[in-house]
């Protein structure tokens, strides 16, 4: 087996880690006989030992020198031959698509000499001039780092001097002519000459995309896709392919499905005498694929069977580029497509009923993002509306903000607190920056697959493309359009699903998928406006179903009032993780709360205590009607009292002035002086949670009391409440004894008083290194934890939750020391050992322990996965969330 280099005949469709994403295809295809130019790819072991070294290994020439004798001897034309050249492609591939991030040379092989060759063996000189003027232009910019005005200027002065508009009216003396004054541009800039030597040229193309792995733009769409900076990419050489030699030739891209929509049927888009590029950079609307139908019905069927082979092959929709060099087929590359979240969701459930997958892989081939992105918003159909023009929908969603026209204003006002749309002729990979700050993109130009429209879809941002009625005008910041002249900042609204633009702003409503989580499947069917909606709300309820069949983790929601329980039930809660009972403090109740805290005797403290009792019940009573039959963890109270009475300094100048005034009202003074006792300069690790309960008595008592009278009144009227009593920030297991045996005191109390039988279990939650550190023996006081991943992430890290955001984590994140913010996904290596420690050793203290989080990370896709692994019994999270909680533990399950 090779080495550093592989044939495309060597590999197959499993071995992206070390061919890339296109070397796995290319090598795929080429193993189903498909029509794929001879090539072969450089592993991405190679990049990364370039990457680490400087320089590429020794063996790496060798190994390119055999491979290229190989291509040479199955191409039957030789590199450099000046009478019949070989030239090759030099194009990136990294494991997972980057959209136009890195580079791409052409034509390589391509000098003085060669031109003449390629000009007698296509029997077009022009062509062979062009080819060689692109050749030094994409050399000059990707190889030597020429700036591409410098080519770009001379083009536009050479069609100046000739009175054309386009590079197609240049002839070919003008081109030879341009391959000069581009060689002049190249020795100005560099000192060298555009190197002659077509290995040479092969070998500074293979380190250039090695290069372009790290520049600034890749940098920053990796870290947006989370993808791993330290994978590489491959480099793959092949045997060119022409699709500008005349009108018998041509190049497209195609989808096997609709990846906008998930629509059955071949799409994509079709451009006849051009390269590749032309296609993916936007510079010319393309048609469809009719068209090549329509002027190559043969090319057209054999692209269609290969298609077919693909999809049937893959089990999944692929995209494919491909060339027609003069009627004959090729196939440059092709990989399972990007799609949108509702064409992933169609198009698993399409498969499934071509039985060509089953039900666990369609859960498997759908995402907690893509289901969060169905939730979007659309415009309101009945709401009066402007339409200023139409172009392609290339990304669904419902976008209203302020025009932009660059990138960086799209970053500065979206900095801002600004909503913007960044509006573009067409967009290229400088623009992503904008792209991501923006909550809509607009371009005039290019089809569903440029640029704007891959990147954008990859994102879940809105978008449409190919919108050429715009007359955009960067410079003036402006467009015109239909007689309408839109400013930067100016409200317009664009809708990815349909294409449509509107001037101003249009309301939105709830998504068709919203409406059926929230009503369910009748009432979201009825209201469906047309059939496509109706199988994307069928598709989400399949798999939401089948993913409801195969998980193994339950899913519960964190919510502290009857309406957050009945919303999250509506969404498939299994119960309430966690209902955090502080809020039952603020209101009008804040009098009572600064009554327990002012009492300078028990009876005094009592009374306030007493008063709070009934309300408490009352809401506790709310909440357990709610969720009658399943089970809610009620939190006892947690947060540092002092956030319950007026702020130091608030008080203390209210204070000041009333003694300046003479008329000092006693309340307030002792108030202070409370206020004053209380003041912790670290409140997060201060007197909170359980130790508040244990400082300030009667007060953990008062609630659980309020729980059991609750749970009697509602067990006496015929209901199954299931309330469960949780003792937050537990450092050590005598802590929670002791508000253990307070609460079986209360809970036989209670039952004696009303005759119910109350078994409540009572269990703490796990947010201390020291409590995950000593599971085992909190274990035998506690019957269930609840892991509270947000402070036990602050207290691991020691990073602030409230403060660590905006002081440092751009900056952590820009620096590779943060993936993604802790806070968000779960941190495996420290937070999730310290879980695992706790799962393991709690569960050998006591076999039935249960096991769940209630930290913001029960709602993270990726932490669900982690949980399920670690063998907790449910997530916990918003009621919004709850869905994708369903969906993703469903995908961990299979
Ligand atoms: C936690 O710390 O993870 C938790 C759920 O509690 P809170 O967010 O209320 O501190
Ligand atoms: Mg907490």
């Amino acid at each position: 087996m090779a080495g550093y280099v592989w044939d495309f005949s060597e590999g197959d469709k499993d071995a992206k880690d070390l061919l890339g994403g296109k070397g796995a295809g290319l090598a795929e295809m080429t193993r189903l006989g498909l029509p794929v130019p001879p090539g072969f790819t450089i592993t991405t072991q190679a990049c990364r030992e370039y990457m680490r070294d400087g320089d590429v290994p020794d063996e790496l020439r060798v190994e390119v020198t055999m491979a290229m004798r190989r291509l040479e001897d199955a191409m039957q034309r030789h590199f450099g031959d000046p009478a019949d050249p070989l030239l090759v492609s030099v194009r990136s591939g990294a494991k997972f698509s980057m959209p136009g991030m890195m580079e791409t040379v052409l034509d390589v092989g391509l000098n003085d000499l060669t031109v003449h060759g390629l000009a007698a063996f296509t029997g077009d000189e022009r062509f062979a001039w062009d080819s060689y003027r692109r050749l030094v232009q994409m050399f000059g910019r990707t190889v030597l780092g020429i700036a591409g005005e410098e080519f770009s200027d001379a083009l536009d002065k050479a069609k100046a001097a000739r009175g054309v508009a386009s590079d197609v009216d240049l002839g070919t003396d003008d081109l030879r002519e341009l391959v000069g004054t581009y060689k002049d541009i190249v020795r100005e800039q560099t000192g060298r000459d555009f190197p002659q030597s077509p290995r040479e040229q092969l070998d500074l193309a293979i380190t250039a995309v090695f290069n372009s792995w790290n520049t600034e733009r890749a940098r920053l769409y990796r870290r947006q896709e989370r993808i791993s900076d330290d994978l590489g990419t491959a480099v793959n050489v092949c045997a060119m392919v022409f699709g500008n030699l005349g009108p018998t030739s041509g190049t497209g891209v195609a989808f096997t499905r609709d990846p906008a929509t998930g629509r059955s049927g071949v799409y994509g888009d079709y451009l006849a005498n051009a390269q590749g590029e032309d296609v993916v950079a936007g510079i010319r609307n393309t048609s469809g694929l009719a068209e090549l139908d329509r002027l190559d019905p043969e090319a057209y069927a054999d692209l269609r069977k290969a298609m077919r082979r693909l999809e049937t092959h893959y089990r999944d929709l692929c995209d494919i580029e491909f060339t027609v060099e003069r009627g004959k087929l090729w196939m440059l590359q092709t990989r399972v497509g990007k799609r949108t979240a509702p064409a992933a969701f169609r198009v698993a459930v399409q498969l499934v009923d071509e039985h060509l997958i089953t039900m666990d892989e369609a859960l498997d081939r759908v995402t907690g993002a893509q289901l969060s992105q169905l939730l979007f918003p659309q415009f309101d159909p009945a709401a009066e509306r402007e339409l200023l023009a139409k172009g392609m929908a290339a990304s669904p969603g419902a976008a209203v903000g302020m025009a932009v026209f660059d990138a960086a204003t799209a970053q500065a006002w979206a900095a801002d607190g600004k909503e913007v749309v960044l509006v573009r002729r067409e967009t290229n990979p400088d623009d992503l920056g904008g792209m991501i700050a923006a909550v809509g993109v607009l371009t005039a130009r290019g089809g569903k697959t440029s640029h704007a429209a891959v990147v954008a879809r990859g994102m879940g941002r809105t978008c449409v493309v190919g919108a050429d009625a715009l007359d955009i005008d960067p410079v003036a910041r402006k467009l015109t359009v239909a007689g309408r002249t839109i400013h930067e900042g100016d409200v317009i609204a664009i809708d990815g699903s349909t294409g449509e633009i509107f001037l101003g702003s249009v309301p939105v409503r709830p998504s068709p998928v919203s409406r059926y989580l929230e009503d369910g499947l009748a009432v979201a069917m009825a209201e469906a406006p047309d059939e496509e909606t109706r199988e994307l709300v069928a598709a989400v309820d399949r798999i939401l179903t089948h993913a409801d069949e195969v998980r193994r983790l339950r899913v519960r929601a964190n919510a502290d009032t009857p309406e957050d329980a009945e919303r999250a039930r509506r969404l498939g809660a299994q119960g309430i993780g966690l209902c955090r009972t502080e809020h039952m403090f603020l209101g009008e109740r804040r009098l009572l709360v600064e009554r327990v805290v002012l009492a300078t005797d028990d009876a005094e403290r009592q009374a306030a205590l007493d008063a709070l009792l009934p309300v408490q019940r009352e809401d506790f009573v709310g909440i357990l009607r709610e969720m009658d039959g399943l089970p809610a963890t009620i939190r006892l109270l947690d947060p540092p009292l002092h956030e319950f009475l007026p702020d130091l300094t608030d008080l203390s100048v209210k204070v000041a002035l009333a003694e300046a005034r003479g008329d000092v009202d006693a309340h307030d003074v002792a108030l202070l002086g409370a206020v004053r006792r209380m003041h912790e300069a670290n409140p997060m690790l201060g007197l909170r949670g359980v130790r508040l309960g244990l400082v300030i008595p009667g007060l953990f008592a008062l609630q659980i009391r309020a729980v059991c009278e609750a749970t009697a009144r509602l067990l006496a009227d015929g209901h199954a409440p299931r309330p469960e009593i949780m003792v937050p920030l537990v450092g050590s297991v005598q802590e929670l004894r002791l508000v253990r045996e307070e609460a079986l005191t209360i809970m036989a109390e209670v039952a004696a008083e009303t005759g119910q039988r109350l078994d409540l279990p009572v269990g703490c939650m796990i947010e201390l290194p020291r409590a995950a550190l000593t599971a085992g023996r909190l274990a035998t006081e506690a019957q269930f934890f609840s892991f509270g991943t947000n402070d036990l992430t602050q207290t691991t890290w020691g990073f602030s939750r409230d403060d660590v955001e905006g002081a440092f984590f751009a900056q952590y994140t820009a620096n590779g020391v943060l993936a993604v913010s802790p806070f968000e996904t779960i941190d495996t290596r420290g937070v999730g050992r310290l879980v695992r420690i706790a799962v393991e050793e709690g569960r050998a203290a006591r076999p039935d322990l249960h096991l769940g989080v209630c930290g913001e990370h029960g709602g993270d896709p990726e932490s669900i996965r982690f949980f399920h692994e670690v063998g907790l019994d449910y997530v916990s999270c918003s009621p919004f969330r709850v869905p994708v909680a369903r969906l993703e533990a469903g995908r961990a399950a299979v």
